[in-house]
Parts: structure tokens; C-alpha cells; sequence
């Protein structure tokens, strides 16, 4: 028999959910890059009314603290400093503007595609002091590592980092802990995943009875995942299962995770909407404080509320839509965004105002 494949595929499993989706479900697409790709097809129209589809916390930019943006910016203050970091940074406001107003006021900001850019920075710069704002998931954490590794080999005195990295099992275990979420099975990353490998999910199904699918990013692979995790629900099998085998092994990538156990070590951080979230950052091990930022200009951590009435937060828990925040597609837009959900390219509300705007969210809901 011949396989079908693409859009008939696609279809087929369609098809598939809705003859066995039977009772109401909540599942959540962890990571940003699935909520654009369920965006763009159009996934989210289509699914029965019993499952509901929720994003999740999976985008670096979103998840960032507000008083973070703050404390990194005020770096600024010392001339001799450069800043560098990825452009999704740029435009999150904080409460004295955004990286990118900074940077027109004169400031010394630039945008860099990888930490090693700002290694090349600090080479040729020995009088400035380069500091990296090291952010994302155990994606992008490996290129933040292996930079400590060179500059450690080279003696690099002038660069460090304001170190924002964190890790999404702690993320998602904190998800299963709060009773407003109420979140029956997950879509995991399979970017993430490629790194972590299966094992860090397990807990998932154990400890919480509930059900995992690391899935790809085409739209057959994210019908094939929510077809899986219904299944499983209604077969009350709490598992995790790997649709995206082809590049996601069971043990993950080792060479990348024994890096981030050599430079990182498991610390408390901050993320917005979900608070302190024990064990869910990467700090950096004894033996290579030096590349500290935080230690190495005093930087103090002052609590700070930015973005008044943006609902960022609920929004990252799957417990509100984006158009249920009044702001959404009036006075917050992706031209001007109030919070950084709307900043992202990868932003919940982004993926909602570019795919489900103005006449199809109301449709939709
Ligand atoms: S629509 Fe804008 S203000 Fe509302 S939650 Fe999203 S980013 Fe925040």
C-alpha cells in the first residue's frame, strides 16, 4: 500500500482526531517556533472543539523578566561598555525604553547571530568590556558555552555575560504544578529536544499522569503529535512519545550536553508570568565566574513592573488567549508592541495578531 504523504497525510490524521476526539482536552504547543508553524497552517481552526490548543512558555524572548531588560541595560551607563545580543532582544521595552532606542541614543549595542561574533569583538577590542546577553533554552545555551570555552582559552579578561539561559523541563513541571493550568498533554520542542534528548520528560507522565509528544515542524508532524497525545489520553497512558526520531534521539545530543554541564550548573531563575522557578537556569560553574557579568559589575536585581495591563504572563501559562487581553490589536500591535509577546517574532500574540488577526481571531473564538 502507498503511503500518503503531505497534504493527503495531513487530512488523514485530521480526519483521524476528530472521529476519536471525544471529551475536552487542553494541550499545549510548548515552543514558539510550533505556535508560528500552527499559525501559518492554520492547525488551530481545524481541530475538533473538544481539543483546545494552548502556547506555551517556549519563547526565550517572552519568558525574559522584565527586570532583566533593566539590569542589562543599565550596563550602558559605563562608556567602556559594549553590548551584544540576538536581534529578538532589541525591541522588548523595558522600563526606560528598548536595547534598540538605546542604541539610537548613542550607546554602543550590537546585534551579533553568535556568541562566538562577540568573542571576535573582545579580541579586537582589548579597551572596551564586551558583555553578551546570553539567552534561549538548551538550544542556543551549547554556543553560549562554547564561547566561555575559547575566551577561558584565550585569556579573554574584557567579556562576559549577563547570563539569561534557562532550561524548559523545570519550565513545564512548574506548568503541571499550578492549578489554573489544567494542561492534559504537551507538544514538546524539537529543537530542545534535539539537545535534551527524551529522558528529562519523563517525569511528565510519571509524577503527573499526563502525556508528551516531541514533534516536529511540519504541519503532518504537529497533527501526527496532537493525534498521538489524544490517543494516549484516551487510552489513560500516560507517556512520552518521540515523533521526531529522525533527528531527536533518545540520550540527545551528548557532545552538546556535557558542554553545559562543564561551563553551567543548575541555578534558581526568573521567568515572566511563572516567577522563580527553581533549577531552571544555567549558571555559570565554579572555575568560570570570572565571565560573570553580574558579579563582575556588582549588577543589582531591582524588581520592577513594566508593560502595565499587558497580560504577558497569563498568556505564557495557557490560561488566557491573546485576544483576551483587552490591548490585543489596539493599542498593542506588532509596530507597537506593549509587551514582548507581541515583540517576538516567535511571540504567542505576534503568531496570533500575523494568523488568527483582527477578522479571524474573532471568528475563531
Ligand atoms: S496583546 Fe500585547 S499587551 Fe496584551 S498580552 Fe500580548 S503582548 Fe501583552
Amino acid at each position: 500500500m502507498i503511503k500518503p504523504v503531505g497534504k493527503e497525510y495531513f487530512h488523514l490524521l485530521t480526519d483521524k482526531l476528530h472521529q476519536i476526539a471525544n471529551r475536552p482536552l487542553k494541550i499545549m504547543e510548548v515552543c514558539g517556533t510550533h505556535t508560528m508553524a500552527i499559525g501559518k497552517a492554520g492547525i488551530r481552526e481545524i481541530l475538533p472543539l473538544e481539543v483546545e490548543l494552548v502556547s506555551g512558555p517556549g519563547c526565550p524572548v517572552c519568558v525574559t523578566a522584565d527586570a532583566d531588560i533593566d539590569t542589562f541595560m543599565r550596563l550602558a551607563e559605563d562608556e567602556r561598555v559594549i553590548l551584544a545580543t540576538y536581534g529578538d532582544m532589541m525591541r522588548i521595552p523595558g522600563t526606560k525604553g528598548s536595547l534598540a532606542e538605546l542604541r539610537a541614543q548613542g550607546a554602543d549595542v550590537r546585534v551579533v547571530y553568535s556568541a562566538l561574533e562577540v568573542i571576535a569583538f573582545a579580541r579586537s577590542e582589548p579597551d572596551r568590556e564586551i558583555v553578551f546577553l546570553g539567552i534561549g533554552f538548551e538550544t542556543t545555551a551549547p554556543a553560549t558555552a562554547h564561547a566561555v570555552v575559547v575566551a577561558e582559552r584565550e585569556d579573554l579578561t574584557n567579556f562576559s555575560i549577563y547570563n539569561l539561559h534557562k532550561t524548559v523541563p523545570e519550565a513545564l513541571r512548574a506548568l503541571l504544578e499550578d492549578d489554573k493550568t489544567d494542561i492534559d498533554g504537551f507538544i514538546l520542542p524539537g529543537h530542545v529536544s534535539v539537545i535534551i534528548g527524551e529522558v528529562p520528560y519523563a517525569f511528565i507522565a510519571k509524577e503527573y499522569g499526563a502525556v508528551g509528544a516531541i514533534a516536529g515542524f511540519e504541519p503532518p508532524e504537529i497533527m501526527a503529535a496532537i493525534l498521538k497525545l489524544v490517543k494516549n489520553i484516551n487510552a489513560s497512558t500516560p507517556a512520552i512519545s518521540n515523533l521526531y526520531r529522525k533527528v531527536v534521539r533518545p540520550e540527545g545530543n551528548m557532545a552538546a550536553k556535557r558542554l553545559l554541564e562543564e561551563i553551567f550548573v543548575p541555578s534558581d531563575a526568573e521567568w515572566r508570568g511563572l516567577g522563580i522557578i527553581p533549577e531552571s537556569g544555567l549558571a555559570l560553574r565554579e572555575g568560570y565566574e570570572r565571565f560573570d557579568a553580574t558579579r563582575k559589575f556588582n549588577l543589582e536585581h531591582r524588581s520592577v513592573k513594566i508593560s502595565p495591563g499587558c497580560r504577558c504572563g497569563e498568556i505564557l501559562k495557557g490560561i488566557i488567549r491573546p485576544h483576551e487581553c483587552p490591548l490585543f490589536s489596539g493599542r498593542c500591535t506588532p509596530e507597537r508592541p506593549v509587551g514582548p509577546c507581541m515583540v517576538s517574532s516567535e511571540g504567542t500574540c505576534a503568531a496570533y495578531y500575523l494568523y488568527h488577526g483582527k477578522d479571524t481571531w474573532r471568528r475563531l473564538f
